[in-house]
């Protein structure tokens, strides 16, 4: 089996993970400050990843590793678990099942369980929610199962939608108390149950530099006073989040970090 090493962690080379896969990786993993990167050949690098190296190792299967090694994450009253460690969510947590698969979002990254966690602050009985960048749909969910109303996932990749409905089901969300469209703020959006496109809690997971553009449109759907969650934003960015907020009138802009990551709250 070959496998490139590549000091750092899905964390501090985020930028880097797309250069693996599509310079052929087959799987990615990381382990003791390493990425683990899987090839079948050996192949040309780009510059920006060539401070690895290249390994013969004995086959094993790499993905029941991962499997294996993943534990429950726990986000305030949330706790977020595979399917195969449903047995171990604690009786006084609400238990949310995510399968691990293409979409981004099984708990394990930072910026989803500070999100989660910002959630679970709330009271959200019959709240709508608006979930902008979905993924594997987890903050929608975790909404629905803290009590929401409706929440509406939204996000541009279409791959994402099914894997979000799927993993619905498995929560066994309620029908229509969670919805999946490809798109983004600024498209129409399902008026069935939000008529005029204003929510009473929006929450977003993309990154710094998009909410600096998109904050304008989180006014449009976000009822006054309703709270703003916002993450994926590396501290080093926050002044730029900070600064949207503060030109768009949200007040109470409150910040929590967990290592290069930030979260930001606010109220519309
Ligand atoms: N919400 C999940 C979570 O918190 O784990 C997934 C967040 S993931 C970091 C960001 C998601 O936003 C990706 O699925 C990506 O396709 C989507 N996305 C990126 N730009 C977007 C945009 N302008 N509008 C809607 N979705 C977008």
């Amino acid at each position: 089996m070959l496998v490139y090493h590549l000091p750092g962690t899905f964390e501090t080379r985020e930028d880097h993970l797309d250069l693996l896969w599509e310079a052929g990786a087959t799987g990615l993993e990381e382990r003791a400050g390493l990425i683990r990167a899987y090839f079948d050949e050996e192949t040309e690098l780009p510059e920006a990843i060539r401070d690895g190296e290249w390994r013969q190792e004995a086959d094993q299967d790499w993905l029941a590793e991962f499997k294996a090694n993943l534990r429950p994450v726990q986000a305030g009253r949330v706790t977020i678990v595979p399917p195969w460690l449903r047995a171990e969510i604690p009786a006084t947590q609400v238990g949310l099942v995510i399968e691990p698969g293409m979409a981004f979002g099984t708990g394990h990254h930072a910026t989803t369980r500070m999100a989660v966690e910002a959630l679970s602050d709330l009271n959200l009985d019959g709240q709508t929610i608006l979930d902008v960048g979905t993924g594997s749909g987890v903050l929608a969910i975790a909404g629905a199962l803290l009590g929401a109303e409706y929440a509406l996932g939204v996000d541009i990749d279409p791959i994402t939608i099914p894997i979000a409905e799927e993993n619905a089901r498995d929560n066994a969300v309620p029908e229509g108390r969670t919805a999946f469209m490809v798109g983004t703020l600024g498209d129409d959006l399902p008026g069935d149950v939000v008529a005029d496109g204003v929510f009473d809690v929006l929450v977003a997971n993309l990154y710094a530099e998009l909410h600096d553009l998109l904050v304008g449109a989180y006014v449009g759907h976000l009822r006054p006073g309703g709270p703003l969650i916002l993450t994926g934003i590396l501290t080093g960015k926050l002044p730029l989040v900070q600064g949207a907020l503060d030109r768009e009138g949200f007040t109470d802009v409150q910040v929590r970090t967990d290592g290069e990551w930030a979260l930001v709250t606010a109220r519309a």
